[in-house]
């Protein structure tokens, strides 16, 4: 197992490390590979180059940043730290709550909390003239962006049920595999992993969450026959952590 490689302490203000996060990035790229192949039958709209979900508002876990980063070469890196220099939303989505923990509440019956989020607060600091510069190694989070219709032409986008189920599935699943990480916005968590936290002007404090195991998946009934065998996949890939 690898381990991602940095001398910071504690920047999450979560009493988390960053260099105790396993980065297992294998598991990673697998689990997006079952996800490209789960979607092939999919009819979709989406290509390289088109950019309209393409928000500030991203999620990602450290596993996935870590993948990331550990997949650029020293070009392509130094190409997103300039990016991210120039670029960093003042406005970005700043998740309360991971999905396996909305599920938890979910199935507890609690109060959802209210989360702020508007597409309107601005574009990936990543792109450079509507193309994003890292989309071999894009986080889970923008792999899952997709639309049966193009949304650029009519405004939103048309994803069929079983699809969303999947994707939960997946984003459970990846969150799970770093159980012992967190999550934050695209734009914090790189500028934490890559320690440029110069470049945040806004409010540094809670910025993250910290990851959890799944305690329920978010599986309709009407849909559970049908993921079954991509379940068994998920158990197989996923085993022993
Ligand atoms: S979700 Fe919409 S904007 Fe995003 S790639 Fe697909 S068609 Fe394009
Ligand atoms: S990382 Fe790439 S695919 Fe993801 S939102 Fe940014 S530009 Fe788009």
């Amino acid at each position: 197992m690898n381990f991602f490689k940095t001398n910071k302490t504690d920047v999450t203000g979560l009493g988390m490390e960053f260099s105790s996060i396993p980065a297992d990035t294998g598991k990673i790229q697998k689990l997006y590979r079952l996800y490209e192949k789960t979607m092939a039958g999919t009819q979709l709209m989406c290509r390289e180059g088109c950019a309209g979900c393409c928000t500030c508002n991203v999620i990602v876990t450290g596993l996935e940043t870590a993948f990331l980063v550990q997949s650029l070469d020293s070009e392509a890196l130094a190409g997103v730290k300039k990016r991210l220099g120039k670029n960093f939303p003042a406005k970005r989505y700043i998740p309360k709550m991971t999905t396996n923990q909305f599920a938890e509440v979910c199935l507890s019956g609690q109060d959802i909390p209210e989360e702020e989020n508007n597409p309107e607060w601005g574009k990936c600091p990543l792109l450079e003239d509507d193309r994003c510069t890292l989309y071999p190694v894009r986080p889970f989070g923008c792999r899952s962006m997709m639309s049966q219709t193009d949304c650029l032409k009519t405004g939103y986008a048309q994803v069929p049920p079983l699809v969303l189920t999947i994707t939960n599935i997946f984003v459970q699943t990846i969150e799970h595999l770093d159980h012992q990480g967190i999550s934050g916005n695209l734009s914090d968590m790189l500028v934490h992993y890559l320690g440029l936290e110069k470049y945040q002007d806004s409010d540094k404090t809670n910025l993250f969450t910290k990851n959890s195991k799944i305690q329920a998946l978010m599986v309709p009934p009407e849909h559970r026959l049908k993921v079954a065998s991509l379940l068994k996949q998920i158990a197989a890939l996923t085993q022993g952590v």
